[in-house]
């Protein structure tokens, strides 16, 4: 095998291009070789049947920040397919976020005032369980299925669109030169002035954050957002800051969203250490997510009065800009509801 550091030194553009894609493709989709890695096989007997309807995947990089030997690991929690996740659970439902799954064979979704999301990818390097997109999983790439059209069509014809949000799934699945047919679009809509990337990329796998991808935000003459998805500390080792670095570099403004989640970031200090961490990566907390009630997660909810009590305590010991907001995606409302 050809390593991806003998590549860098022949040629540094084209090893960035394959090496994330290689990372992607070796990702952990066993259970049972993700609780061996974890010196945790005497758990294998309590996975659920074919992983709960919902394929595990995680990338290596990310199961390196796991610890050994401990069933309780926040990260672990958030990957593993569970028992728990075949319980009935009365409220929780396929379709958590109303008509999301149809509205999504569109592409685009214009809810709230000024800002429009495009569904640009339907791949995910990591399968979060608590996830909605676990019952629906979007069809692979709108973008390569000819949809760009109509998206930047839609956007053409509504000039208060000022921002444009790239969301999945994960939009920088998408290879940069995607990314790229998409921005020379954008260039034909003055109204929009803002690009927006819900992402956990970054955090799963930095080295997706490579060359040809800081080259091409760095060119886009727009302002860029990027919205990361990290819900504890140990997810950000040195290799997120240096992406996180990177991003800064090629100016972009960094902020992070979360879910709060039962047994993984439900305690003050959790949350907290959240913050920091994130600050020290150059990155400001934005939203904290109550779960969207979907089928198979019932096990992650907190409930409301206990989710305030913890922002609450956060406000008591973290400057003003380490809180987030505590919000709950609710349909049919402008815009996320506050708590
Ligand atoms: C969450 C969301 C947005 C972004 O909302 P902000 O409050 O600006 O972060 C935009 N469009 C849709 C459809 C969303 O679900
Ligand atoms: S990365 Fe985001 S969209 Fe993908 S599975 Fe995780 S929470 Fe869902």
């Amino acid at each position: 095998m050809i390593t991806a550091s003998t590549c860098a030194r022949i040629t540094p553009s084209a090893a960035d291009a394959a090496d994330w894609r290689q990372l992607w493709r070796e990702a952990v989709t066993d259970a049972g070789e993700l609780l061996a890695l974890l010196e945790l096989q005497h758990l294998a007997g309590r996975l659920p049947p074919a992983d709960a309807g919902f394929a595990l995947r995680v990338p290596r990089g990310f199961v390196a920040r796991m610890r050994r030997g401990d069933a309780r690991d926040p990260l672990l929690l958030q990957v593993l397919p569970q028992l728990a996740e075949l319980d009935p659970a009365p409220g929780f439902v396929a379709d958590a976020v109303g008509d999301m799954a149809a509205r999504a064979a569109h592409g685009v979704l214009h809810k709230y005032r000024g800002r429009a999301l495009l569904i640009a990818s339907g791949s995910c390097a990591v399968n979060c369980r608590y996830c909605f997109r676990r019952h629906f999983p979007y069809g692979e790439e709108i973008a390569a299925a000819g949809q760009w059209r109509q998206a930047l069509e839609h956007l053409r014809q509504d000039a208060s669109i000022g921002e444009l949000i790239l969301s999945g799934g994960d939009p920088l699945a998408l290879v940069t030169a995607k990314l790229e047919e998409l921005s020379r679009g954008l260039a034909e809509l003055p109204h929009v002035t803002r690009l927006r990337i819900h992402t956990r990329l970054p955090v799963v796998l930095p080295e997706r954050v490579d060359g040809p991808l800081l080259a091409w935000l760095d060119a886009l003459p727009l302002q860029k957002v990027l919205v990361l998805h990290a819900n504890h500390a140990n997810e950000i080792d040195p290799g997120v800051d240096a992406a996180c670095r990177q991003l800064r570099d090629a100016g972009v403004t960094l902020l992070n969203q979360s879910v709060l989640l039962r047994g993984i970031n439900d305690d003050a200090d959790a949350l907290a250490g959240l913050s920091e961490r994130l600050f020290a990566a150059g990155v400001l907390p934005y939203y904290l997510h109550q779960l969207d009630r979907v089928q198979g997660a019932a096990h992650f909810e907190v409930d409301d009065a206990r989710a305030r009590a913890l922002i609450e305590a956060l406000r008591q010991r973290l400057p003003g800009y380490l809180v987030p907001k505590l919000v709950r995606e609710v349909a049919g409302d402008a815009a996320k509801r506050p708590l």
